[in-house]
């Protein structure tokens, strides 16, 4: 195809938020104007929170802002200090949510099939000041959760899921939002369920709800508003979630159509040449948030590959380039450099590419995505 054909071509981006019809949206928001309560805890929060806990079997569930500050406001409930366990193969905010919590990240290799923590290199890693370990459900691959729990136990550490991308799915028919202490879960507009932005912890120890939610009511505590933990202010607005509510309702269709999505995409990809395909575990039920492919480095470049692609109109992602451990204001906690200390997930970083998905891709688009792949690489 010459430049002046795919010069007019719809651009395809890796992903486009779900939305429900905008009448059922103002809808849903219409007794907010006659309420004229538009955040702290009102009732769209409530329902919110109640229906997530029923659609992700856990009896508590504190909503958020974002996944971000969920996330800062788990590591906070804990109270602890110290060295947390983590990956380098995961969105920044993982790594920067550690550190800005007065914490140490100390990255740990993926697993080559899943890129999900290897536990077998988590020990070595174990010191004196060790106090948790935070794993990434990267593209919705299940961590090992029986390994890490194992370890947990052995050494007294807290466990805290960074499960982002994970949301809705199971292993062995049970709820990822089982595992841990706890499991966050972001709600950007890019996720599978979304409020626009938003995010929750999931937890089964209801001692944890009053730490939580003071925390994101700038530690306020009920009764007389004294503050004994320095919180902020990360409240879910009651706009976001009655998004929440009525993105809900679509959800099981929205990730049926994901699957089909994915189905065509490995009809099309399996088997090519210098290619691996992400393979869904076993076991899991899996949400489809994420494509990732890996390009062979000795066949191709995976950033010639990208360019290729976006001369094309699409827009595939390098998830996650470069490792959390590379950014410069993590550098002094190196003392290898990243592809020494951490190989797989530095590979990783350097052939993954994630592919468009989302609920309303049409199959014409998949074929325009496939056919721009397969000629970049020949
Ligand atoms: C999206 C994401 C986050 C952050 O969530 P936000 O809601 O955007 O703050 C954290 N970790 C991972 C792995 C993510 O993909």
């Amino acid at each position: 195809m010459s430049n002046e054909n795919t010069a007019k071509q719809k651009n395809i981006y890796v992903a486009k938020p779900s939305l429900p019809p905008l009448g059922e949206y103002t809808t849903e928001i219409e007794d907010l104007w006659h309420s004229g309560v538009l955040s702290n805890s009102g009732e769209k929060h409530r329902k919110l929170e109640q229906q997530l806990c029923s659609v992700m079997d856990v009896p508590h569930l504190s909503l958020f802002t974002n996944g971000h500050l969920a996330l800062e406001a788990a590591l906070a409930a804990f109270d602890m200090e110290g060295e947390v366990i983590t990956t380098p193969l995961t969105f920044a905010s993982t790594t920067l949510a550690i550190s800005r919590s007065g914490l140490t990240p100390v990255f740990c290799d993926v697993k080559p099939n899943d890129f999900t923590i290897d536990p077998t290199k988590i020990e070595e890693l174990i010191t004196d000041r060790t106090a948790a370990i935070v794993p990434v459900h990267v593209y919705g691959n299940i961590c090992d959760v029986t390994a890490i729990d194992n370890l947990a136990k052995k050494y007294g550490l807290k466990v805290i899921y960074d499960a982002a991308h994970a949301f809705d799915e199971k292993l062995d028919g049970k709820s990822v939002a089982s595992f841990g202490d706890a499991s966050m879960f972001s709600f950007h507009a890019t996720k599978v369920f979304n409020t626009g932005e938003g995010g929750a912890v999931a937890y089964r120890n209801p001692r944890l709800k009053a730490r939580l939610e003071s925390w994101k009511n700038f530690g306020l505590e009920s009764g007389d508003g004294d503050i004994s933990i320095a919180g902020t202010n990360a409240k879910m607005s009651e706009l976001a979630a009655a998004l929440g509510l009525c993105n809900l309702r679509h959800l099981e269709n929205n990730v049926k159509k994901r699957a089909a999505v994915f189905e065509e995409y490995r009809k099309r990809l399996a088997g090519v040449c210098g290619i691996s395909l992400w393979e869904p575990q076993e076991n899991v039920t899996h949400n489809y948030a994420y494509i990732p492919i890996m390009i062979d480095s000795r066949k191709r470049e995976r950033d010639s590959v990208l360019a290729q692609m976006n001369a094309q109109s699409i827009f595939p992602r390098k998830y996650f380039y470069p490792l959390t451990s590379e950014h410069p204001c993590f550098n002094h906690l190196a003392t290898d450099s990243a592809s020494e200390a951490t190989p797989i997930a530095y590979r990783a970083s350097r052939e993954v590419l994630t592919l468009p998905i989302y609920a309303d891709l049409s199959f014409e688009d998949i074929e325009r995505v496939c056919k721009a792949l397969l000629s970049s690489l020949k």
